[in-house]
C-alpha cells in the first residue's frame, strides 16, 4: 500500500515535523550556557591559582624588603660601634665593644643568609607565577574562542528557529482550525508529540497496541484517527 495520506493528515505530519525540530533546537540552545559555564569553572580555578601565586610572590618580596632594611640597620650599627673604637680608654671597654661588634656581625651574617634563602625561594615563586600566567592566558584564549563559537551556534539556531516558526505557521494556516486547536493542545500536554506513527500495530506515542480493525483504518491514511489511549493522531507508513 502506498503512503498517500489525506490532505489534513499530511499537514499534521508536516507540522509535527516542524515542531519536533523546534523542540530539538530549543533544547540545544538551552544546553549551550551550561557548556560555557563549565569552561568558566576551569578559567576561574586557574585564575584563583594565579592570584594565590601572585600573593605568595608579593609576600616574599615584602619579606625581602624588610630583611634588606634590617641588614642596613645592622650595618649602620656596626659602623657606629667601630666608630667608637678611637674613643676607648680602657682594655675592659675595648673588649666589651669588640664583643658587641662580634654580636652585630653575627646578626648581619644571619640576615644575609636569610636573604640568600629568600632570594632562591623568590626565584621559585616567580617561575611558578610565570607558569600560572601562561596557563591562565591559554585558558582565557580557549574560553574566548569557545564563547565565540557558542554565540555563533546560538545565533544560527535562532535563525533556524525563526525559519521553522514561519514554515510552521504557513502549514498551520492550512489546517482546519478545530483540528489545529486539538493539535496545539496535544503538543502542550503530550511532551511535544501530537502526531505519531503506528509501528508493528502499536502507537509510537504511548506504545499501546492498536485493535486490528482500527489498524486497518489507519493503514488507509484517509482520515484523522486518534489513539484511544493517548489521543495522539495516528498514521501509518510502509517500511
Ligand atoms: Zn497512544
Amino acid at each position: 500500500m502506498e503512503f498517500i495520506p489525506n490532505e489534513q493528515l499530511k499537514l499534521l505530519i508536516q507540522i509535527q515535523e516542524k515542531d519536533s525540530q523546534i523542540i530539538e533546537i530549543v533544547e540545544k540552545q538551552k544546553s549551550l550556557p551550561d557548556i560555557l559555564a563549565s569552561l568558566r569553572v576551569n578559567l576561574d580555578r586557574d585564575q584563583g591559582s594565579l592570584a594565590a601565586a601572585n600573593t605568595d610572590y608579593d609576600n616574599g618580596t615584602k619579606e625581602r624588603r624588610s630583611l634588606e632594611g634590617l641588614l642596613k640597620d645592622t650595618e649602620d650599627k656596626i659602623r657606629k660601634l667601630k666608630g667608637r673604637i678611637p674613643e676607648i680608654k680602657t682594655n675592659k671597654e675595648y673588649q666589651a665593644l669588640l664583643k658587641e661588634i662580634a654580636v652585630a656581625e653575627q646578626e648581619k651574617s644571619d640576615i644575609e643568609e636569610k636573604i640568600i634563602i629568600l632570594l632562591e625561594k623568590l626565584d621559585n615563586l616567580k617561575a611558578i607565577r610565570t607558569d600560572k600566567e601562561r596557563i591562565v592566558a591559554d585558558e582565557e584564549k580557549k574560553f574566548q574562542q569557545e564563547k565565540g563559537k557558542i554565540e555563533k551556534d546560538f545565533q544560527q539556531l535562532s535563525e533556524s528557529l525563526t525559519e521553522l516558526e514561519s514554515q510552521k505557521s504557513m502549514i498551520g494556516s492550512q489546517i482546519d482550525p478545530k483540528l489545529m486547536a486539538e493539535y496545539t493542545r496535544l503538543i502542550a500536554t503530550r511532551r511535544g508529540l501530537a502526531v505519531v506513527l503506528v509501528k508493528n500495530e502499536h502507537c509510537h506515542g504511548c506504545h499501546i497496541r492498536i485493535p486490528p480493525q482500527i489498524f486497518t483504518e489507519i493503514r488507509k491514511n484517509d482520515k484523522i484517527i486518534c489513539c484511544l489511549s493517548c489521543q495522539r493522531v495516528l498514521y501509518w507508513k510502509p517500511d
